[in-house]
């Protein structure tokens, strides 16, 4: 099976990733993860300016990683324009668009807070770690993404409505798009999910 992740940042892909791959046993690939792992100074400038990488650059990444690919994916972050839809029409997938709005985006964004080490996802307020700045799960240190700063979480909608927005119409059109609301709790999403899948 393969799985597409569609929505604005902080709409609950990496969150809701983790849980389907958990589920389905299947790789989360989420190009964001793998672009901050960049050693490269360009990419990390791009990332922290809340800007896209180029199309061409994405779509050789994207294109390497699921050639390894047998049993399916679950892709988070990509396709984030319709070059990149285009350049993977060849994997029939389904495309799960986490419908939320902006003003609950940007809360979620400015209290988000990650684990260096393992990932793991925290919201200050919505699921607090149990020992400030340090992981439940591997104990690593707890550190806000350079991107979620409120300037860059601006210019990160500014240009999701730009170039990505117009995704939900083109997969809609092809009729593999299945709308999730994903105003909830991370349970209650993926509760809604599985039952968009019939389980
Ligand atoms: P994410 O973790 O998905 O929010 O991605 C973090 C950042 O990585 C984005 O703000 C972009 O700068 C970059 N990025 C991730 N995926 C893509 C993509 N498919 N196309 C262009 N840039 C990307």
């Amino acid at each position: 099976m393969n799985i597409i992740l569609l929505g604005a940042p902080g709409s609950g892909k990496g969150t809701q990733a983790e849980k389907l791959a958990k589920y389905f046993d299947i790789p989360h690939i989420s190009t964001g993860d793998i672009l901050r792992n960049s050693t490269d100074p360009r990419i990390q400038n791009i990332l922290s300016e809340g800007k896209f990488v180029s199309d061409d650059e994405m779509i050789e990444l994207v294109k390497k990683r699921l050639a390894k690919e047998k049993n399916g994916f679950i892709l988070d972050g990509f396709p984030r324009t319709i070059a990149q839809a285009d350049a993977i029409k060849s994997y029939p997938s389904k495309v799960l668009y986490f419908k939320i709005d902006d003003e609950l985006v940007k809360n979620r964004l400015s209290l988000r807070r990650t684990c260096n080490s393992c990932k793991a996802i925290y919201h200050l307020e919505n699921k607090p770690p149990l020992h400030e700045s340090k992981c439940d799960l591997c104990g690593g240190i707890l550190t806000q993404r350079q991107d979620d700063k409120d300037v860059v979480i601006a210019e990160r909608l500014r240009i999701y409505h730009e170039k990505t927005a117009p995704l939900i119409a083109y997969y809609a059109k092809e009729g593999s798009l299945v709308e999730i609301p994903s105003d909830g709790t991370p349970e209650e999403t993926f509760k809604k999910i599985l039952a968009r899948f019939g389980l």
